[in-house]
């Protein structure tokens, strides 16, 4: 079973986002946030191409724009907003189109790309980057011990529960409910 790098981030917001996700038939709409998202990720990868290394503190590397991972040990894929490459290392990026504190959700996402570069590339990563369009802000994120040994935890979860089929409870912090796509099928939420 595949799980994708969306999933993990879904996991840590709901659990039963994921099982929907995969189970519940609902068309999803592209709503005009997400246009909004996909307009600035594309800009901000075209003016990425043009600029120097200096604000993610590297003097020289190389950048791969929206790439493809599939990591077969780990079950995992994802398409990654930019990879930089050094001689010695690896750190990949995530755009977010965000001006809001960063979350543990996007740090468990970058660390599951983290997982997939040292997988498929064979490069080892100590840290990456999340890089707020709206602010042009980069955060640097060590990828720590703990953050790989939780991001790999929540990848066996999403596997056992989509394998088994099995409903996740509901998040107990039911304000997510109010706004969420799935709250149709959550009888025992309403
Ligand atoms: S309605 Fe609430 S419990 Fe159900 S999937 Fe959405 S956030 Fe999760």
């Amino acid at each position: 079973m595949n799980i994708r790098v969306s999933d993990i981030k879904q996991y840590f917001y709901c659990p039963r986002v994921v099982y929907h996700t995969h189970y519940t038939p609902v068309s999803r709409p592209t709503t005009h946030p997400m246009q909004i998202g996909a307009i600035q990720h594309e800009v901000m990868s075209l003016l990425e191409r043009r600029r120097t290394l200096a604000r993610y503190g590297l003097d020289a590397g190389s950048r791969q724009f929206h790439i493809s991972l599939h990591a077969r040990s780990l079950g995992l894929s994802g398409v990654l907003d930019l990879l930089i490459e050094t001689e010695d290392e690896a750190f990949p990026v995530e755009f977010k189109s965000t001006t809001q504190r960063l979350n543990l959700n996007a740090k468990y996402q970058l660390t599951a790309y983290a997982l997939m570069v040292e997988e498929c590339l064979g490069q080892s990563v100590s840290q990456g980057f999340i890089y707020r369009i709206p602010t042009q802000r980069i955060t640097a994120v060590p990828i720590s011990e703990i953050l790989r040994r939780k991001t790999l935890h929540a990848i066996e979860q999403i596997r056992s529960m989509l394998s088994d089929e099995r409903m996740p409870p509901p998040t107990p912090q039911r304000g997510k409910c109010v706004e969420c796509e799935f709250r149709r099928f959550c009888a025992d939420v309403l």
